[in-house]
């Protein structure tokens, strides 16, 4: 099959969904998280009553960000509205969907991703559960338009609930012929009565475990409050992109406000990741970063790292991070550690900052952009969230590992300055 014919998605069997759900694979996924994802709501997902859960927009934007780049795009366009309670909107240049597909994309567990269980062992997408845009579909409208190569014209087709219905009355809810590019649109409009759906993790620890599944609607007012803030909404969507532009250097990002001309982040297609962090944090730091790179088979890992050196300090660290998608568990787990300030994430991060420590003025910090690739085979997929350590001690021996390197990479660098205004 040409690279560029999307495979045709199909309905996880039956058998494959149960060991996800068992907690084989999804238990793992949230693994670092089951410290604050309550046992109680575990077994909900052991026994598939709830969805995906998705906290917030910038959470829906992710899902559909990894998508467009597991459809292999290099250009990915973003439209937001009031910070994504009203609108988010995507557009991609990749494989498209097949519009046979088109009737049961948004249902559970459907997937071109992989077929068995064991095509997890060597997963090379980001997603593989068939679950995200069933989750977005239940709590908003969503509008798909899409066109594979071989399609003669764009499919149009709209959603709810996971299925497919009219746009609008009187019209059937078959996909419709239309114009368009190769590639994916897809326009989430939040159903403003489901406007609380975006619940932070503390929202289940403090809730019965009475809750049933429409009750993740659960209005909760604070919460509902802080979401009505439009612009912090937004800034947590920016940095979703600005992250996954970064990590993806040669793919075209772009992300503004409905109605906007100017961009709020724009990257080219085909630069370097240096050009992406100039242009989105600046020529001041893009001028002071220094790159490593190292591989430790002992470990199984591989590294790329740009960091500030010690001519550069900033307020608050920036620390982007992340692991190889092929590691499964771990990606999740840290793409949840660098955004939601877990434990391990403290850990992590003050190591960094106990190197800068000795290096820059009192309370600055670094710019951190680390990019882990670990074998799947060093994280046990199939272990039990309760054996905690199995992760822990993979996090201290890959923490030592590459803050060692991010250390001994600022000393050669100061030495060699030093050495310099000597001469
Ligand atoms: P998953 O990513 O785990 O497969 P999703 O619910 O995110 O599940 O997507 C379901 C399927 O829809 C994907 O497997 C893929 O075939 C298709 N799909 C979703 N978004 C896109 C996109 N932007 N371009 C091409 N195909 C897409
Ligand atoms: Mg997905």
């Amino acid at each position: 099959m040409p690279p560029n014919i999307p495979a045709p998605i199909r309905r996880l069997e039956e058998a494959v969904v149960n060991r996800i759900a068992a907690g084989e694979v999804f238990t793992t996924l949230y693994y670092a998280r089951a410290y604050i994802i309550p046992a109680f709501l575990m077994q909900r997902v052991s026994a598939g009553l709830i969805f995906q859960i998705i906290h917030r927009p910038a959470n829906a934007l992710k899902e559909l960000i990894e998508n467009s780049l597991d459809a292999g795009s290099n250009s990915i366009q973003i439209i937001i509205k009031d910070g994504g309670m009203k609108l988010l909107q995507i557009q991609d240049n990749g494989n498209g969907i097949r519009r046979d597909d088109l009737p049961i994309v948004c249902e559970r567990f459907t997937t071109s991703k992989i077929r068995s269980f064991d095509d997890l062992s060597n997963i090379a997408t980001y997603g593989f559960r068939g679950e995200a845009l069933a989750s977005v579909s239940h709590i908003a409208h969503v509008t798909i338009t899409t066109k594979t190569a071989d399609s003669k014209c764009a499919w149009r087709a709209s959603y709810s609930d996971g299925k497919l219905v009219s746009p609008r009355p009187g019209v059937s809810a078959d996909p419709k012929p239309t114009a368009g590019n190769n590639g994916t649109q897809i326009t989430v409009s939040v159903k403003t009565e489901k406007l609380n759906v975006f619940h932070s993790p503390d929202f289940y620890i403090n809730n019965s475990p009475a809750i049933q599944a429409e009750d993740l609607f659960y209005n909760v007012p604070a919460r509902r409050k802080a979401l009505k803030n439009p612009s912090d909404e937004y800034s947590r969507i920016l940095d979703v992109v600005q992250r996954y532009a970064v990590h993806n250097a040669g793919v075209s990002f772009t992300c503004k406000k409905q109605g906007s001309n100017l961009a709020d982040v724009h990257t080219p297609t085909g630069v370097t990741v240096a050009d992406v962090i100039r242009q989105i944090y600046g020529a001041t730091v893009a001028a002071e970063l220094l790159y490593l790179e190292q591989e430790l088979p002992e470990l199984e890992i591989k590294f790329k790292a740009w960091i500030s050196n010690a001519n550069y300090n900033i307020k608050k660290m920036v620390m982007l991070l992340f692991i190889n998608r092929k590691s499964i568990c771990i990606r999740h787990w840290l793409f949840g550690f660098a955004q939601n300030r877990s434990v391990e994430s403290a850990n992590f991060k003050k190591t960094i900052e106990n190197i800068y420590a000795n290096l820059l003025p009192k309370n600055t910090h670094p710019f951190i952009y680390l990019s882990l690739e670990i074998s799947p085979r060093s994280v046990d997929v199939n272990v039990h969230p309760t054996k905690r350590e199995v992760h822990l001690l993979n996090e201290e021996t890959i923490v030592a590992a590459v803050c060692g390197a991010i250390q001994d990479r600022l000393k050669d660098a100061n030495s060699s300055r030093t050495y310099l205004t000597q001469t």
